[in-house]
């Protein structure tokens, strides 16, 4: 049976030329970049060549990039660098709708010695900002906002908060781990202090990420070790998923164009027969401001598990909008943020599309989907419920 794989925002696949560029960093190349030897010397330069490549995808200079291990260490790098270098200030703020990575250190954060607010969304996801800035304090050390969301791929608008931000004199960060590779970033233009993006969501390697850290930010490193990374991260280099990052970064530039044209128009496909071809299914999400390649898709009185189960039969792969805690199937924290009703969150599918997926795919889930939904409601008296109650 052939995979068809819509689930990109949670990992993507290694583009075939990744593989090839890391592969020989496992074998000829195995020098250790911070080695006096020329052996060494090769490959730190080359590992200087992978910075300026993510460089460029960034538009920022490729001293203000740092290699880490993913995107929760250049997020977790961000915000303890914030709070380390400005010991007087207690003060944090991010949104409800953050990824664990953000949410979580958030959460500790207020158990331990800090304050955290965070702000909330509208039923379309988008950020209260006016929320936003009237919590903004002296003691505000840092705001971290994602630049799109994980599950409903609704874009925050991270270059006017930036500016608003920063005119206050607050380190201002983004993680991007869902935006970059699939909509223009130009850091010279938006004015973010710092910026987390993971090689695995832009098909590169897995275990790999890096944080962008403007010139003249404030900054105290997170793991503190050797020399490594100019004494902004130590440990040494992870040298054959950097190459493997450079080239997804390379190789990203080129794609986003089409990311936005041909893999948005197969997403809009998508979208559209669902909601046609399915009755009290709805977006979930701001559909104007969104990632091209995501759809978060509510089909009411149906349990999201037993359809991603379903659709797992023919191969097809999603992913539902709860999280499997402490055994119970709780409505994921974004949905719920954004007031999405119970019934409807339960049966939340999100699809991420990429540039590997075709038009057959999508025609195939087309054709898949609507009797999957229908025998599923056959059988939910919430359904048999519902219709009697607008009959
Ligand atoms: N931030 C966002 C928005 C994400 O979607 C993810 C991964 O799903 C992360 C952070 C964490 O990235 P990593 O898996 O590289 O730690």
């Amino acid at each position: 049976m052939k995979t068809i794989y819509l689930d990109n925002n949670a990992t993507t696949r290694v583009a075939p030329e990744v593989v090839e560029a890391m592969i020989p960093y496992f074998g000829e190349f195995y020098g250790n970049p911070s080695s006096m030897h020329t052996f060494g010397g090769q490959v730190n330069a080359n590992v200087q060549e992978a910075r300026a490549k993510l460089a460029d995808l960034l538009g920022a200079s490729p001293d203000e990039i740092l290699f880490t291990s993913c995107g929760t260490e250049s997020d977790s790098t961000a915000i303890w660098a914030a709070l380390r270098s400005q010991p007087d200030k207690r003060h944090i703020v991010t949104s409800r709708v953050e990824h664990p990575a953000v949410k979580n250190l958030g959460e500790y954060l207020a158990k331990n010695g800090y304050r955290t607010t965070f702000v909330p969304v509208d039923g379309k996801g988008r950020l209260d900002t006016d929320f936003l800035f009237k919590h903004l304090t002296e003691d505000t050390a840092i705001v971290s906002l994602m630049w799109a969301n994980n599950e409903t791929g609704v874009i925050f608008p991270i270059e006017e908060l930036a500016q608003e931000i920063k005119s206050r004199g607050i380190v201002f960060h983004t993680d991007a781990v869902q935006a970059v590779g699939k909509i223009p970033i130009d850091l010279s233009k938006v004015k973010v202090d710092m910026l987390s993006l993971s090689g695995h969501k832009l098909h590169g390697p897995k275990g790999v990420g890096a944080l962008y850290v403007r010139k003249g930010t404030r900054y105290s490193p997170f793991l503190i070790g050797g020399h490594q990374e100019r004494g902004r991260r130590g440990g040494t280099e992870n040298v054959a998923s950097i190459i493997g990052l450079g080239k997804a970064a390379e190789l990203g530039a080129a794609a986003i164009d089409e990311e936005n044209h041909r893999v948005k128009a197969l997403r809009d496909r998508l979208e559209n027969a669902l909601l046609e071809k399915i009755p009290s299914s709805m977006i979930n999400g701001d559909p104007e401001n969104r990632l091209p390649n995501t759809t978060s898709i509510a089909f009411e009185y149906v349990e999201g598990e037993s359809i991603l189960l379903m659709m797992n039969e023919h191969g097809i792969c999603a992913s539902s909008g709860s999280a499997c805690t402490s055994g119970s199937l709780e409505p994921s924290h974004v949905l719920r943020a954004m007031g999405v009703p119970f019934t409807a969150a339960h049966g939340s599918i999100r699809f991420s599309l990429s540039i590997y997926n075709t038009e057959e795919e999508i025609d195939f889930i087309i054709e898949t989907l609507p009797p999957i939904i229908e025998r599923l409601r056959n059988m939910s008296p919430f359904w048999k419920k519902a219709g009697q109650q607008s009959a």
